[in-house]
């Protein structure tokens, strides 16, 4: 319901009652008995109503506390009926107790269970006993404050029979204990939903005080309708049907159940000091103390011993859950979920706790198990069939070993096997064997048929070593188990180690020396065969070590590659030679080329052309004067990748030559599909040059391909003058090799340049 609507049937509330004060103050007791006899009859139904309609909004407890509030008021306005109709309809005054009293009376058992059926309690009938116990508690304390202060002295007087008097003071005593619950249900109440609590709350204190009001009457004998103490159930009721109102809009959220605070666990106890405060009092004055007291005294005691009996009972479930959760959390912590093995760190802990006690001395080891091609399973099956496997796997592996045996998923497709107490080494050789049986048959489910196989590396435990050790070496020898094959075992040997540590060695070691800038640049001249000129340089790239000192290309180019640097490496590369060559060329005036030997992963790498023209544009060397030489490394399969490359190299002017050509078996492919300027022919066939044979037959006919193709030729390794000699003779265009210079940094080449052979300054002279 929106504030609005609520503030007008609250305002409509209040000036019905403002009205009906205002009747019974100025119209004559006669005249206005019948109008609060059936407004006292309207105001319940109207309550009754509006709880109704507020728990057909609910559902659940809510619905069903509704409704029981709906029913007590309904009692209440029945009861009312019953009384109207003896006093208007049949004339026979306020007799009392009535039969309006079944009604009246069963409206607050009914209320109260209302108001306990809201889902604020704490579950379970115990818990919700110990809140009616704290209730009877602050009512007993309550009563009996009330006794002694109001009650008594009224009563000293009796004027009416004792059951009248005892069935009239009942109704305030109920009023108390409603009082009481709703204190209780407020301060455990979430703060949505205190506003109609509040109201109910309100309600009822104007019913109490009609009720206290009405018990007093009697007390005095003046009870009748008509008073102006009445106004509290008409209006008290008003408040309760505002309340149904107030909560019927509200959706419950989830339950909240608040933990009670301490003051609430104070409360129930407080009437205790009041008893006994109050029976001193009368010990005191009197001498005895009073029957009445004793007995609320007595049951006050007896509700405590009953809340603390609830109290103890709770805490050792409580005591229990938490036991069982500690166990269950702990195992959690400890097991890996899918399986139920031992997870990595409680098989470490444990191999650790083994491992570190002195009593184990008999032969240990871990096993590593890993299953081969795992992820294929999960592709080709699912992850759900997956996990099924991973569990096959697992119970298998269990089965399989000794009971003392520890197995463990260190996750994924990854398990470990601590096996102790082993008589010798061989006997783990047969365990390995039968693990990897037992393994290799293949899965059978109603929804699965797979078969996975796995690899097994074994580390036998040696004085001072730890389970990550142990693990560590079981790893690697179940990687070099997998390099023989997938289903295979292996034992622990320390050259393992070496050989799967020492690539990851050099690969830190390599990138170090890229961030460190350890790598350098060599040149090796070529030059002009008729005249021996310098024409061109050849880039070549040195590793200057620290402490291995100079390192050739030959050494780390590969391991370049493995780590990925290649790229980074060759770019780094062209531009140096680039800019050398600038120098070069200004320091000689002649138009020398630079060659630069580029990998394959350089040549497939999209960027590889930008870095090129970045090259060029930076060192401001001309297009022409750089040469890009290609080995036949690259796969004629990426040729077509290749190609493109080139060709977009040799429009923007750079030579491409081919390196090596003819050491390899696609060298012809190649020229059949690649667009290039320069053939360097193989150093091993001007090994063979002299040799007699074939040699000098197949140079003739590679410079002969080359000259019809309208390509340079350049003779590699040549280291005799008779080699020269032998490609002057054949028509090569150039030639590289120690015989006229070994590869030396770029200032050497300089000072060789400037010195040119007669035959060189002959030309230069002619030009
Ligand atoms: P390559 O491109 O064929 O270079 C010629 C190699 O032969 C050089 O070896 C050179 O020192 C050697 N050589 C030259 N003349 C003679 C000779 O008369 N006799 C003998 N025995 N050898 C001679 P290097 O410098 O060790 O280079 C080896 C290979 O490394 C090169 O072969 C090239 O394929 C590669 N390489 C060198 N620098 C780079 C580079 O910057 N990037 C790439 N990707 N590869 C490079
Ligand atoms: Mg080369
Ligand atoms: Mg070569």
């Amino acid at each position: 319901m929106t504030n609005r609507r609520l503030c007008v049937v609250g305002t409509a509330a209040a000036a019905f009652c403002t009205a009906l004060v205002l009747a019974m103050l100025l119209a004559p007791a006669a005249a206005t008995r019948p109008l609060d006899e059936l407004s006292e009859l309207v105001a319940p139904m109207l309550a009754a109503t509006a709880c109704v309609v507020a728990g057909r909004r609910k559902g659940g407890r809510a619905r069903t506390a509704w409704y029981l509030i709906a029913a007590g008021a309904a009692a209440r306005g029945a009861g009312q009926g019953a009384w109207c109709w003896l006093d208007l309809v049949l004339h026979q005054g306020n007799p009392f107790p009535s039969i309006a009293d079944a009604g009246f009376a069963a409206a607050v058992p009914l209320l109260l269970a209302g108001l306990l059926t809201m889902p604020f309690w704490p579950a379970g009938p115990a818990a919700k006993l110990r809140v009616v116990s704290d209730g009877l508690l602050v009512a007993g304390g309550i009563l009996l404050l009330s006794w002694h202060t109001v009650l008594t002295p009224v009563l000293a007087s009796p004027v009416d029979s004792a059951l009248s008097q005892g069935l009239s003071l009942a109704y305030p005593i109920g009023d108390v204990i409603v009082v009481t619950v709703l204190a209780m249900m407020w301060s455990r109440a979430s703060s949505s939903s205190r506003t109609p609590i509040l109201l109910i709350t309100a309600g009822a204190l104007l019913i109490a005080v009609s009720d206290t009001g009405s018990a007093y009457a009697h007390a005095r004998g003046s009870f009748g309708s008509g008073n102006l103490v009445d106004i509290g159930w008409v209006a008290g009721h008003l408040v309760l049907g505002l309340a149904a109102l107030c909560a019927f809009g509200r959706r419950e959220g989830p339950r909240q159940v608040l933990p009670p605070t301490p003051l609430s666990a104070v409360v129930p106890y407080l009437p205790l000091p009041v008893v006994i405060a109050l029976a001193v009092r009368e010990w005191l004055s009197d001498g005895v103390i009073s029957p009445f007291t004793l007995l609320i005294g007595l049951a006050l005691f007896v509700l405590v011993l009953l809340r603390q009996g609830l109290a103890v009972r709770e805490n050792v479930r409580l005591v229990r859950l938490l036991a069982s959760n500690e166990s269950e959390l702990s195992h959690r912590a400890e097991h890996d979920p899918l399986t139920d093995l031992n997870n990595r760190g409680s098989f470490i802990h444990l191999v650790d706790e083994w491992l570190s006690d002195p009593a184990s001395d008999r032969i240990c080891a871990v096993m590593f198990v890993d299953l081969d091609d795992f992820k294929h399973i999960n592709d080709s099956l699912g992850h759900a069939m997956g996990d099924e496997a991973i569990v096959a796997v697992g119970e298998r592996l269990r089965s399989c070993m000794r009971s003392h045996d520890l197995v463990a998923r260190l996750g994924g497709d990854e398990f470990a096997v601590f096996l102790t107490r082993l008589p010798n080494v061989n006997q783990l050789v047969t365990i390995a064997e039968r693990l990897i049986e037992t393994l290799n048959e293949p899965f059978q489910s109603a929804d699965m048929h797979a078969s996975v196989c796995g690899t097994i590396g074994i580390a036998i435990a040696e004085p001072g070593d730890d389970a990550a050790e142990l693990l560590r070496r079981a790893d690697i020898a179940m990687y070099a188990a997998k390099a023989r094959g997938k289903g295979m075992f292996g034992i622990f040997e320390p050259s393992m180690h070496v050989a799967m540590y020492a690539p990851l060695e050099r690969r830190a070691d390599l990138e170090r020396a890229v961030e460190a800038g350890e790598f350098a640049l060599h040149f090796q001249p070529v030059v002009d065969v008729p005249t021996r000129a310098i024409v061109g340089v050849e880039a070549l790239i040195r590793w200057e070590h620290p402490l291995l000192g100079m390192v050739g290309p030959l050494d780390f180019i590969d391991d370049l590659e493995k780590a990925a640097l290649m790229i980074r490496v060759g770019a780094w590369v062209l531009n140096e030679a680039c800019g050398q060559a600038v120098r070069l060329r200004g320091i000689t005036g002649d138009d020398l080329f630079v060659s630069v030997n580029v990998s394959s992963s350089q040549m497939l790498d999209s960027g590889f052309v930008a870095v090129v023209s970045d090259a060029l544009a930076g060192s401001g060397l001309p297009a022409e004067a750089l040469v890009v030489e290609l080995t036949e490394s690259v796969s004629v399969g990426e040729s077509e990748v290749v190609g493109l490359r080139l060709c977009q190299l040799r429009s923007m002017g750079v030579r491409v030559a081919i390196d090596d050509f003819g050491s390899g078996y696609s060298s012809f492919t190649y020229l059949r599909r690649l667009r290039v300027d320069i053939l360097k022919i193989d150093k091993s066939f001007m090994d063979d040059l002299l040799a007699g044979g074939s040699g000098a037959a197949l140079v003739e006919g590679m410079i002969g391909l080359g000259n019809s193709l309208g390509l340079l030729t350049i003779g590699e390794g040549v280291e005799e003058g008779a080699q020269h000699a032998a490609l002057v003779r054949l028509g090569c265009s150039m030639a590289q090799g120690y015989l006229h210079a070994r590869p030396m940094p770029m200032d050497q080449i300089a000072e060789r340049c400037l010195v040119r052979t007669p035959a060189a300054a002959e030309i230069a002279a002619a030009r």
